[in-house]
């Protein structure tokens, strides 16, 4: 509804101007789209959740006006937490009893990754505040050549604020993990700077492990992927095409009622229509007969063709099989 005060260099959902939809707005999307859904759910954000000051409103509102409401997930507003008194207590209200935040290293490297000074202490303010109210924190970890030796870091606050044993105080677990996240959005612009096999080893034993047991992998490969030229070799005589609908599909609406699916960035080719002026009959007919550009790419062009195309024979860097392929789509799409 509001977008995000942050704009994270790995952010997968690009980075667009802040939209500023209304509840009338959120009143007509119900409109639009419930007649056509077997099980009708709609929420307030795509980017930031509770962004707004009128999260709670918004929160009874979309409650209302969905068929089913999941509970509030783990993510959560740092930027209101460091501002908003009552925001924690209503997510402990809501059941709420772990939530995520995101560290790419020290102070310096953290304001840096998320785009906007001051995040780092917001962070911090917020673990505390957290745990204050029985709420654990979780710590995700975004890694690249640039910030892995900052790694420990990161290690050494979780120690200073004793977080693991925090956490068990309070009935909770203290969960912490790295990876590199997929490679779209503004996360495509690091691809230069992903990591390579010889980098695992850098990453401190403490978070490894931690990492393994939150993704139950036994190595650290098994987590971070496969090297680029190994899935080239992989894919060069793969002929199938990938079928990317969903039995249960979620829609974007973004500040200007275009609507994309939950698949990849909202970059043009992924785009449905636009909700005021196609309607969501249409859109949904555009989803289920992979009209959008890239899902039309998706189950028309062979994985072999965009992977011939587009993939860097050399290259050592590593992705999970998904990402990858999602990377050469949108590449594809983009170059075509
Ligand atoms: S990753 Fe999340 S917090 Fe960061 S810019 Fe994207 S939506 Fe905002």
């Amino acid at each position: 509804m509001k977008g995000c005060p942050n704009r994270c260099r790995h952010c997968w959902l690009g980075a667009y101007p802040n939209g500023n939809l209304n509840e009338e707005d959120l009143k007509f999307a119900a409109r639009q789209f419930k007649p056509l859904a077997n099980s009708f759910e709609l929420d307030f954000w795509y980017r930031e959740p509770d962004f707004g000051d009128n999260y709670k409103e918004l929160w009874k509102l979309t409650e209302e006006l969905s068929d089913v409401k999941t509970p509030h997930f783990e993510l959560m507003s740092f930027w209101r937490a460091a501002r908003d008194k009552d925001y924690i207590p209503w997510l402990y209200s809501q059941g709420v009893r772990n939530c995520q935040l995101t560290l790419f290293g020290g102070e310096e490297k953290t304001d840096f990754y998320v785009g906007r000074k001051g995040a780092y202490g917001e962070i911090v303010k917020t673990i505390e505040m957290l745990l204050e109210h029985k709420i654990s924190p979780r710590i995700q970890v975004f890694v690249n050549k640039d910030n892995i030796d900052e790694l420990c870091e990161i290690e050494r606050l979780a120690a200073d604020m004793s977080l693991e044993k925090r956490c068990e105080e309070i009935g909770g677990r203290f969960v912490m993990f790295a990876h590199q996240g997929s490679c779209d959005g503004e996360n495509e612009k690091l691809y230069d700077i992903r990591l390579t096999p010889e980098d695992l080893k850098k990453i401190p034993a403490g978070l490894a492990e931690k990492t393994l047991e939150h993704f139950g992998k036994q190595s650290l490969n098994e987590v971070f992927g496969e090297t680029e030229r190994d899935l080239l070799l992989k894919l060069e005589n793969d002929g199938s095409v990938t079928d990317l609908r969903e039995s249960s599909p979620v829609f974007y609406i973004d500040g200007n009622f275009d609507v994309y699916p939950n698949i990849s960035a909202p970059e043009p080719f992924w785009r449905l229509g636009n909700l005021k002026n196609d309607g969501a009959e249409k859109i949904a007919e555009n989803y289920l007969e992979n009209r959008s550009a890239a899902q039309n790419a998706s189950v028309t062009v062979p994985v072999c063709e965009m992977a011939k195309k587009l993939g860097n024979t050399d290259s050592m860097r590593l992705f999970a099989e998904g990402d990858y392929f999602e990377y050469l789509l949108n590449r594809y799409c983009r170059e075509k």
